[in-house]
């Protein structure tokens, strides 16, 4: 889908207009992937507009950088504030808020730290990230023939553009052969994470998901579905997962920022459960939706843009 044009970028303190919103070639980050970032979503609901777990997405800004010894230029509270500004003054009731901090002009050459860290907000329209009837019907994905980087080459709990690297071969070999996503196992064989989501499996009631050891991101809508799924009374564990067993799964989905939370209908051109989405699924999907839909906030997930709603 290609970008549309929004009115402004948050870059360094200023609102920069879009098509001005730019940075040298030379810039270090362009050559060596050191662009920490997020991944948020804006969402219109009946109660005016509100940014899903504004504050836990920054926190992880912070801390993908940090592991990379860097530190932000600007802390939470002033982020919080750049996001908000930035989105009333592009007018946006909902959208996808994209913030980066990186190592900008300075230097050339691998160590970074005597580039300047710049930091950047931008946001755009962003419908459903794997298809239109993704969250309906579910997915066809793959087992990708790509891992995920082991734990002692690339740290995969920051949230680092150069990581994405990985992610691309993941998704393009997918979409060559056909499927919506791929799922990388971690270096020892385990079932890790889709190119940009984590994994859910749901076998005999309970669900399963691969543990941080597994190579993923600490999703925050993962972290979100433990929360749901306690509400619910659904048991939720983090466990290692073979690569059979997602075979055998009643129920299989996704969850991401981008793709929310997406049944996955069939592994390998095999059939999960009966190949429709599950009632486990569901639950989750309409729980999460009372508060991303409806505007409904029980667990405080919400930062609204217009100030807190009284009805
Ligand atoms: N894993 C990877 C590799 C991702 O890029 C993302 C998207 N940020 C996720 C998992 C899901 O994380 P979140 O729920 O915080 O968006």
């Amino acid at each position: 889908m290609a970008l549309k044009e929004e009115k402004y970028i948050w870059m360094n303190g200023d609102l920069v207009e879009w098509k001005n919103a730019k940075i040298h070639i030379l810039s270090h980050v362009i050559h060596y992937g050191a662009s920490f970032f997020e991944g948020i979503r804006c969402y219109k609901t009946p109660r005016g507009s509100a940014v899903f777990r504004l504050d836990d997405h920054l926190k992880r800004l912070i801390n993908s950088a940090k592991i990379y010894r860097t530190e932000s230029p600007y802390s939470i509270d002033e982020l919080r504030k750049a996001t908000i500004d930035l989105i009333r003054s592009n007018k946006m009731p909902s959208c996808y808020i994209r913030p980066l901090i990186y190592r900008g002009y300075g230097e050339v050459g691998v160590y970074p730290m005597n580039n300047p860290v710049d930091a950047a907000i931008a946001v755009w329209d962003w419908g459903s990230y794997l298809g239109a009837d993704a969250m309906e019907k579910g997915i066809a994905v793959c087992v990708s023939s790509w891992t995920r980087p082991s734990p002692n080459s690339v740290p995969t709990v920051a949230k680092v553009g150069g990581n994405y690297i990985n992610s691309q071969l993941i998704k393009m070999e997918a979409v060559a052969n056909g499927f919506a996503e791929g799922i990388a196992l971690d270096a020892s064989g385990f079932v890790s994470e889709g190119s940009g989501e984590n994994l859910f499996m749901v076998s005999h009631g309970v669900i399963y998901t691969p543990p941080m050891s597994s190579s993923i991101l600490g999703g925050i809508t993962r972290n979100s579905i433990f929360t749901l799924a306690a509400h619910l009374g659904l048991q939720v564990k983090e466990d290692s997962i073979p690569r059979e067993l997602l075979y055998l799964a009643d129920e299989l989905f996704f969850t991401g920022t981008a793709a929310e939370i997406s049944p996955i209908t069939s592994v390998d051109r095999i059939a999960i459960g009966d190949g429709t989405v599950g009632p486990i699924t569901k639950q989750l999907q309409r729980e999460f939706f009372k508060v991303t839909r409806d505007g409904e906030d029980p667990y405080g997930w919400l930062t609204w843009v217009d100030g807190k709603p009284n009805h």
